[in-house]
Protein backbone atom coordinates (compact mmCIF):
# COMPACT_ATOMS: atom_id res chain seq x y z
CA UNK A 1 0.00 0.00 0.00
CA UNK A 2 0.80 3.62 -0.72
CA UNK A 3 0.17 6.41 1.19
CA UNK A 4 -1.08 8.91 -0.95
CA UNK A 5 -2.05 12.85 0.16
CA UNK A 6 -2.91 11.30 3.35
CA UNK A 7 -5.10 8.34 1.97
CA UNK A 8 -3.83 4.60 1.88
CA UNK A 9 -4.15 3.34 -1.74
CA UNK A 10 -3.14 0.93 -4.39
CA UNK A 11 -0.25 1.76 -6.35
CA UNK A 12 -2.27 2.33 -9.47
CA UNK A 13 -4.32 5.04 -7.92
CA UNK A 14 -1.11 7.39 -7.79
CA UNK A 15 -0.99 9.92 -10.23
CA UNK A 16 1.61 12.89 -10.49
CA UNK A 17 0.62 15.35 -12.58
CA UNK A 18 3.44 17.09 -14.92
CA UNK A 19 2.72 20.60 -13.01
CA UNK A 20 4.13 19.60 -9.83
CA UNK A 21 6.76 21.76 -8.36
CA UNK A 22 8.44 18.59 -7.07
CA UNK A 23 8.81 17.62 -11.10
CA UNK A 24 9.97 20.67 -12.16
CA UNK A 25 11.67 22.29 -9.29
CA UNK A 26 12.68 19.56 -6.85
CA UNK A 27 10.67 21.51 -4.88
CA UNK A 28 10.16 19.99 -1.83
CA UNK A 29 11.38 17.66 1.16
CA UNK A 30 11.90 13.90 1.78
CA UNK A 31 12.39 11.65 4.92
CA UNK A 32 13.75 7.96 4.93
CA UNK A 33 12.94 6.65 7.97
CA UNK A 34 14.51 3.38 9.31
CA UNK A 35 11.97 0.29 10.54
CA UNK A 36 13.22 -2.56 12.17
CA UNK A 37 10.73 -5.62 12.52
CA UNK A 38 8.23 -3.65 11.77
CA UNK A 39 9.16 -0.93 13.64
CA UNK A 40 10.11 2.36 12.52
CA UNK A 41 13.58 3.41 14.78
CA UNK A 42 13.76 6.76 16.06
CA UNK A 43 10.30 7.82 14.78
CA UNK A 44 10.20 10.90 16.61
CA UNK A 45 13.58 12.23 15.68
CA UNK A 46 12.19 11.96 11.47
CA UNK A 47 9.10 13.58 12.33
CA UNK A 48 10.74 16.62 13.67
CA UNK A 49 13.49 16.52 10.96
CA UNK A 50 10.78 16.44 8.20
CA UNK A 51 8.73 19.15 9.74
CA UNK A 52 11.61 21.00 10.16
CA UNK A 53 12.21 20.89 6.28
CA UNK A 54 8.51 21.85 5.56
CA UNK A 55 9.36 24.89 7.84
CA UNK A 56 12.56 25.88 6.53
CA UNK A 57 11.15 26.00 2.78
CA UNK A 58 7.87 27.22 3.39
CA UNK A 59 5.89 24.79 3.08
CA UNK A 60 2.52 24.57 4.79
CA UNK A 61 1.18 21.03 5.15
CA UNK A 62 -2.95 19.99 5.52
CA UNK A 63 -2.01 17.33 7.97
CA UNK A 64 -0.03 18.05 11.24
CA UNK A 65 2.86 16.12 12.87
CA UNK A 66 0.44 14.19 15.23
CA UNK A 67 -2.61 13.26 12.28
CA UNK A 68 0.37 12.48 9.69
CA UNK A 69 2.28 10.15 12.79
CA UNK A 70 -0.87 8.28 12.81
CA UNK A 71 -0.67 7.42 8.96
CA UNK A 72 2.25 6.39 8.65
CA UNK A 73 1.38 4.23 11.32
CA UNK A 74 -0.94 2.46 9.43
CA UNK A 75 1.18 2.17 6.73
CA UNK A 76 3.92 0.78 8.64
CA UNK A 77 1.20 -1.63 10.18
CA UNK A 78 0.46 -2.86 6.32
CA UNK A 79 4.20 -3.30 5.82
CA UNK A 80 4.51 -6.21 8.39
CA UNK A 81 7.10 -7.52 10.56
CA UNK A 82 9.53 -6.70 8.48
CA UNK A 83 12.81 -5.22 8.01
CA UNK A 84 12.83 -1.97 5.44
CA UNK A 85 12.52 1.89 5.68
CA UNK A 86 9.63 3.97 5.20
CA UNK A 87 10.30 6.92 2.18
CA UNK A 88 7.87 9.98 2.80
CA UNK A 89 8.27 13.23 0.13
CA UNK A 90 6.18 16.39 0.47
CA UNK A 91 6.14 18.51 -2.98
CA UNK A 92 4.93 21.88 -2.49
CA UNK A 93 2.70 21.10 -5.26
CA UNK A 94 0.51 21.62 -8.90
CA UNK A 95 0.98 25.04 -9.97
CA UNK A 96 1.83 26.39 -13.88
CA UNK A 97 5.65 26.58 -14.04
CA UNK A 98 6.66 29.86 -13.20
CA UNK A 99 9.20 30.81 -10.02
CA UNK A 100 7.13 32.36 -7.36
CA UNK A 101 4.77 30.34 -5.38
CA UNK A 102 1.07 30.62 -5.96
CA UNK A 103 -0.50 32.17 -2.45
CA UNK A 104 -3.01 29.10 -2.75
CA UNK A 105 -1.26 25.51 -3.67
CA UNK A 106 -1.86 21.99 -2.01
CA UNK A 107 1.47 20.14 -0.89
CA UNK A 108 1.64 16.54 -2.70
CA UNK A 109 2.24 13.78 -0.45
CA UNK A 110 3.65 10.62 -1.01
CA UNK A 111 4.58 7.45 1.81
CA UNK A 112 5.23 3.66 1.08
CA UNK A 113 7.82 0.96 3.00
CA UNK A 114 9.98 -0.98 1.03
CA UNK A 115 12.10 -4.56 1.98
CA UNK A 116 15.75 -3.49 3.12
CA UNK A 117 18.32 -5.04 4.78
CA UNK A 118 21.55 -3.39 6.13
CA UNK A 119 24.59 -3.71 3.80
CA UNK A 120 26.16 -6.41 6.78
CA UNK A 121 29.32 -6.75 4.70
CA UNK A 122 30.39 -3.79 4.00
CA UNK A 123 29.44 -2.63 7.62
CA UNK A 124 31.87 -5.85 8.78
CA UNK A 125 34.47 -5.23 6.44
CA UNK A 126 34.73 -1.81 5.78
CA UNK A 127 34.37 0.65 2.15
CA UNK A 128 36.38 2.51 -0.32
CA UNK A 129 35.60 6.55 -0.54
CA UNK A 130 36.90 8.78 -2.49
CA UNK A 131 36.92 12.74 -1.38
CA UNK A 132 35.17 15.49 -3.97
CA UNK A 133 34.49 18.51 -4.06
CA UNK A 134 31.28 19.73 -2.43
CA UNK A 135 29.38 21.95 -4.74
CA UNK A 136 26.19 22.23 -2.58
CA UNK A 137 24.24 25.16 -1.47
CA UNK A 138 24.54 26.52 1.78
CA UNK A 139 21.44 24.93 2.90
CA UNK A 140 22.58 21.31 3.50
CA UNK A 141 20.73 20.75 6.98
CA UNK A 142 17.48 20.63 4.70
CA UNK A 143 16.51 17.47 3.64
CA UNK A 144 14.92 18.64 -0.15
CA UNK A 145 14.84 16.77 -3.20
CA UNK A 146 17.65 18.33 -4.71
CA UNK A 147 20.05 15.67 -4.90
CA UNK A 148 21.87 16.12 -8.02
CA UNK A 149 25.28 17.13 -6.52
CA UNK A 150 24.53 13.78 -3.92
CA UNK A 151 23.80 11.30 -6.84
CA UNK A 152 26.46 12.49 -8.95
CA UNK A 153 29.19 12.23 -6.11
CA UNK A 154 27.80 9.16 -5.67
CA UNK A 155 28.34 7.81 -9.17
CA UNK A 156 31.95 9.30 -9.60
CA UNK A 157 32.33 7.04 -6.41
CA UNK A 158 30.54 4.00 -8.17
CA UNK A 159 32.75 4.50 -11.07
CA UNK A 160 35.83 5.00 -8.88
CA UNK A 161 35.00 1.71 -7.85
CA UNK A 162 34.57 3.12 -3.99
CA UNK A 163 31.06 3.07 -2.15
CA UNK A 164 30.72 6.18 -0.72
CA UNK A 165 31.63 10.39 -1.86
CA UNK A 166 32.85 12.64 0.78
CA UNK A 167 32.20 16.37 0.78
CA UNK A 168 34.93 18.63 0.98
CA UNK A 169 34.37 22.38 1.04
CA UNK A 170 37.68 24.86 1.30
CA UNK A 171 39.80 21.89 2.63
CA UNK A 172 37.04 21.17 5.62
CA UNK A 173 35.47 17.64 5.25
CA UNK A 174 31.72 18.10 5.76
CA UNK A 175 30.07 14.95 5.17
CA UNK A 176 28.80 11.89 2.30
CA UNK A 177 26.56 12.08 -0.51
CA UNK A 178 24.15 10.18 1.95
CA UNK A 179 25.49 9.96 5.07
CA UNK A 180 27.30 11.69 7.91
CA UNK A 181 30.90 11.22 8.50
CA UNK A 182 33.17 10.78 11.07
CA UNK A 183 36.74 10.27 12.31
CA UNK A 184 38.21 8.82 15.45
CA UNK A 185 41.87 10.00 16.38
CA UNK A 186 43.73 9.13 19.71
CA UNK A 187 40.47 8.00 20.96
CA UNK A 188 38.54 10.92 20.34
CA UNK A 189 35.35 11.16 17.95
CA UNK A 190 35.01 13.90 15.61
CA UNK A 191 32.38 15.00 13.21
CA UNK A 192 31.66 18.54 11.40
CA UNK A 193 29.22 20.67 13.78
CA UNK A 194 25.26 20.40 12.96
CA UNK A 195 24.80 23.83 10.61
CA UNK A 196 23.81 24.65 7.51
CA UNK A 197 26.66 22.66 5.67
CA UNK A 198 25.42 19.05 6.70
CA UNK A 199 22.01 17.39 7.11
CA UNK A 200 22.17 16.84 10.53
CA UNK A 201 21.49 12.91 10.83
CA UNK A 202 19.36 10.62 13.01
CA UNK A 203 21.95 8.33 13.09
CA UNK A 204 24.65 11.45 14.20
CA UNK A 205 22.07 11.89 16.80
CA UNK A 206 22.24 8.58 18.43
CA UNK A 207 25.88 8.23 18.07
CA UNK A 208 26.28 11.44 19.81
CA UNK A 209 23.78 9.82 22.53
CA UNK A 210 25.86 6.44 22.34
CA UNK A 211 29.46 8.33 22.76
CA UNK A 212 28.15 9.40 25.68
CA UNK A 213 26.76 6.86 27.36
CA UNK A 214 29.69 4.81 26.40
CA UNK A 215 32.76 7.47 27.97
CA UNK A 216 33.88 7.98 24.24
CA UNK A 217 34.52 11.31 23.89
CA UNK A 218 33.08 13.18 21.25
CA UNK A 219 33.72 16.65 19.16
CA UNK A 220 31.23 18.78 16.99
CA UNK A 221 34.34 19.99 15.77
CA UNK A 222 35.26 20.85 11.77
CA UNK A 223 38.22 19.06 10.52
CA UNK A 224 40.51 19.56 7.48
CA UNK A 225 40.78 16.72 4.61
CA UNK A 226 44.47 15.98 6.23
CA UNK A 227 43.05 14.92 9.69
CA UNK A 228 40.56 12.33 7.64
CA UNK A 229 43.75 11.11 6.11
CA UNK A 230 45.70 10.90 9.15
CA UNK A 231 42.87 9.70 11.45
CA UNK A 232 42.84 6.24 13.47
CA UNK A 233 39.52 5.17 12.33
CA UNK A 234 36.55 6.75 9.64
CA UNK A 235 33.36 5.98 9.57
CA UNK A 236 30.27 6.47 7.91
CA UNK A 237 26.19 6.99 9.29
CA UNK A 238 23.06 6.53 7.84
CA UNK A 239 19.65 5.42 8.69
CA UNK A 240 19.86 3.03 5.94
CA UNK A 241 23.78 1.81 6.14
CA UNK A 242 23.92 2.21 10.34
CA UNK A 243 27.37 2.79 11.40
CA UNK A 244 30.15 1.61 8.08
CA UNK A 245 33.82 1.63 8.34
CA UNK A 246 35.67 3.39 5.86
CA UNK A 247 38.94 1.51 5.63
CA UNK A 248 40.63 3.37 2.25
CA UNK A 249 39.86 7.11 1.15
CA UNK A 250 41.45 7.92 -2.59
CA UNK A 251 42.75 4.64 -2.73
CA UNK A 252 44.55 5.17 0.68
CA UNK A 253 44.64 3.32 3.93
CA UNK A 254 43.20 4.57 6.61
CA UNK A 255 44.45 3.53 9.77
CA UNK A 256 45.60 -0.22 9.69
CA UNK A 257 42.84 -0.47 6.79
CA UNK A 258 40.87 -2.59 9.05
CA UNK A 259 37.60 -1.23 10.90
CA UNK A 260 38.90 -0.29 14.15
CA UNK A 261 38.14 -0.86 18.20
CA UNK A 262 35.69 2.94 18.64
CA UNK A 263 34.21 1.71 15.47
CA UNK A 264 32.99 -2.20 16.75
CA UNK A 265 32.03 -0.40 19.88
CA UNK A 266 29.66 2.12 18.71
CA UNK A 267 28.31 -0.64 16.49
CA UNK A 268 27.93 -2.84 18.79
CA UNK A 269 25.92 -0.31 21.18
CA UNK A 270 23.99 0.22 18.21
CA UNK A 271 22.98 -3.00 17.29
CA UNK A 272 21.84 -3.23 21.23
CA UNK A 273 19.73 -0.25 20.62
CA UNK A 274 18.41 -1.81 17.76
CA UNK A 275 17.45 -5.24 19.30
CA UNK A 276 15.51 -3.05 22.17
CA UNK A 277 13.71 -1.02 19.61
N1 LIG B 1 23.78 13.42 5.15
C1 LIG B 1 23.14 13.30 3.97
C2 LIG B 1 23.49 14.22 2.86
C3 LIG B 1 22.17 12.29 3.80
O1 LIG B 1 21.51 12.17 2.63
C4 LIG B 1 21.91 11.41 4.87
C5 LIG B 1 20.92 10.29 4.70
N2 LIG B 1 19.62 10.75 4.74
C6 LIG B 1 22.60 11.58 6.08
C7 LIG B 1 23.52 12.60 6.18
C8 LIG B 1 22.33 10.69 7.26
O2 LIG B 1 21.07 10.94 7.81
P1 LIG B 1 20.29 9.83 8.66
O3 LIG B 1 21.22 9.34 9.70
O4 LIG B 1 19.14 10.58 9.23
O5 LIG B 1 19.89 8.76 7.70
Amino acid sequence: MFLWNGELVEEEEIQVSHKDRGYYFGDGIYEVFRIYKGKLFEKQAHLTRMYQSLHNVKIKVQWDEHALAAKLDELVALFGEHDGYLYVQITRGEAPRTHTIPDVITPVMLGYCEAYTSPYSQMEHGIAAITVDDIRWHHCHIKSLNLLPNTLARQQAKESGADEAIFVRDGIVTEGSSSNLFIVKNGVIRTHPANHLILEGITRQVIERIAKSEGIPFESKAFHVEELMDADEVMITSSTREITPVISIDMKPIGSEKPGPITRQLQAAFNRLVDDN
